[in-house]
């Protein structure tokens, strides 16, 4: 008989010993990771027991036990974490986890420090009667504790898994007998020995534990398609680059995934349930649909990145349950879209602004301040004797030069006058608050710093000129932006007229 059962211990503890390697190998699935742990304690309380019921001593049997302690008061922990995760929730504050480890470790303690303190055990004895050898226990002030914290978490974790298997619908009621049968074999032997139905001297709960754990691997093993799609899925979205935030419809936080945390370090801090009023910072924004893209500094990197939010209505069975974001980083679209914008605005060559948009922006600003009587001037420039410059040097040469002379009137305007490219080598400004005096002064100094600078070419440094036209509107701005521009088109003939590189000005109604 002794034989019989020492075969049946060893055999359902090498199960147990395969399904720890084979939950490894599914290390990945992050569910997986408390079966792994739980196969462990559960070969260890097997191990442990093999060990005890071969033993020959009172020692080696505490020796047994303590390996036994290695595993049993975190059997329930992580039945408990598994049913937890794999029916997909989570224990968002890690330190719950924390706490209930502590208290099995403190479990496990009590053991390792027996005889030195009898909280768990008054007294072990070592009994060679029955069918195999094993050890009497007198219970401590504590025994009873280990029992209830242990079956307690297990018996949580069934039914939470139980719960939502029923909850899934019909096409999971097989898996859930399956699950049901193989979570039972403990509760069953327990009844068998209650009743007298083992054979005495033998503890038959390791085994069963060994055996739970095997039937558990092997269920998890065959409907592991239709679950571990399910993983998969929650794989992607716990892997993937856009930030995930799930809320219900009364603004309360559901989940989110690692980069969703990475972005609002705030939904580390926050748990299931939370009222999005109680998260703090960006998250809020976003949860509160104030923020729909926005611009943010890199997590890792010293860029900024430009995130933009979309919302989708959450539907199951025709009914909206609540809204999962997706907060996506937009950077390289933002920066197109830029460069796009800048395109269509921007002159290519000399870098000022494109003759639609001269008029566009110049003509609402003149509006502006027409509207307050504050005199403003436009400046219309046009490069002496431009032709012989590309006839004598090349076109690209004459490049140089618009290039040139647009970054000297960069250099001399202020950052609220307008400066566009009006044609080929004809450049123009709108000086908002400026009037005749005042931009005669700016054109001469503009004139005078073309006529210095210096010009290469394949023959040497060369210099160049320009005639600038100047019209102001004055305190009755009785014309359009355009009829001003004109005038100064006309002052530019004046100027070219008079002799070239000058300044001509024609006031307008101060
Ligand atoms: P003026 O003193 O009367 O202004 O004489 P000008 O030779 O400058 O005469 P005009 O203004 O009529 O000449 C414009 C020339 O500028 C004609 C054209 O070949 C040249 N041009 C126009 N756009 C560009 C350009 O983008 N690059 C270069 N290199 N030349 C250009
Ligand atoms: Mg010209
Ligand atoms: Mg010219």
């Amino acid at each position: 008989m002794s034989q019989i059962l020492l075969a049946l211990q060893a055999v359902c503890l090498l199960m147990s010993l395969a399904v720890v390697f084979v939950s490894m190998t599914n290390w990945g699935y992050t569910q997986m990771r408390y079966f792994t742990c739980l196969s462990l304690a559960a070969f260890l309380l097997g191990a442990g027991h093999l060990l005890e019921v071969t033993s020959s001593s009172l020692e080696a049997a505490v020796v047994a036990c303590k390996v036994e302690y290695l595993g049993i008061p975190f059997l329930g922990v992580f039945c408990f974490l598994f049913g937890f995760d794999y029916s997909g929730s989570r224990l968002r504050r890690s330190w719950h986890t924390v706490v209930l480890l502590m208290i099995s470790t403190v479990m496990t303690l009590l053991v390792f420090t027996w005889p030195a303190q009898r909280l768990l055990y008054a007294d072990l004895s070592f009994s060679t009667e029955g069918a195999l050898p094993h050890l009497t226990v007198t219970p401590g002030p504590l025994y009873f504790t280990v029992f209830v914290y242990s079956y307690g978490l297990t018996g949580i974790g069934c039914v939470i898994i139980i719960r939502n298997m029923v909850r899934s619908g019909r096409k999971k009621l097989r898996h859930c007998l399956h699950f049901v049968i193989a979570a039972t074999i403990p509760l069953a032997v327990q009844f068998c020995l209650l009743a007298g139905l083992t054979p005495a001297g033998w503890d038959p709960i390791p085994t069963a534990v060994n055996l739970t754990v095997s039937s558990l691997c092997l269920y998890l093993t065959r409907y592991r398609t239709p679950e571990w799609r399910s993983l998969g899925r929650e794989l992607v979205i716990q892997k993937m680059k856009d930030a995930f935030i799930l809320i219900d419809n009364d603004g309360h936080f559901l989940d989110a995934n690692e980069r969703a945390a990475e972005y609002f370090p705030a939904l580390r801090r926050v748990g299931q349930w939370t009222p999005a009023a109680e998260i703090e910072g960006l998250a809020l924004a976003i949860l509160n649909e104030d923020l729909n893209n926005f611009e943010f500094p890199h997590p890792g990197k010293k860029e900024v990145m430009f995130l933009r939010v979309s919302r989708t209505p959450l539907e199951a069975r025709n009914r909206v349950l609540g809204t999962c974001i997706v907060v996506y980083d937009d950077t390289e679209n933002h920066k197109l879209m830029l460069e796009l914008q800048r395109m269509a605005r921007h002159d290519p060559l000399s870098g000022l602004y494109n003759r639609k948009t001269f008029f566009t922006d110049a003509g609402l600003s003149f509006d502006l301040f027409a509207r307050d009587k504050i005199p403003g001037s436009v400046l219309m420039m046009d490069i002496d004797y431009f032709k012989r410059i590309n006839d004598s040097f090349g076109h690209a040469c004459g490049d140089t030069v618009i290039v040139g002379i647009s970054d000297i009137l960069r250099a001399r305007l202020r950052h609220t006058d307008i400066a566009g490219r009006y044609g080929g080598e004809e450049l123009c400004a709108w000086l908002p608050h400026t009037d005749t005096e005042g931009a005669a002064l700016v054109a001469e100094s503009i004139r005078k710093s073309v006529e210095a600078a210096t010009f290469p070419s394949p023959s040497g440094y060369f210099n160049v000129t320009i005639s600038i036209g100047v019209a102001s509107a004055g305190l009755d701005y009785g014309r359009s932006f355009a009829d001003l521009v004109n005038e100064a088109d006309i002052a530019l003939y004046n100027a070219k007229n008079s002799g070239r590189n000058q300044v001509s000005a024609r006031p307008g109604n101060e």
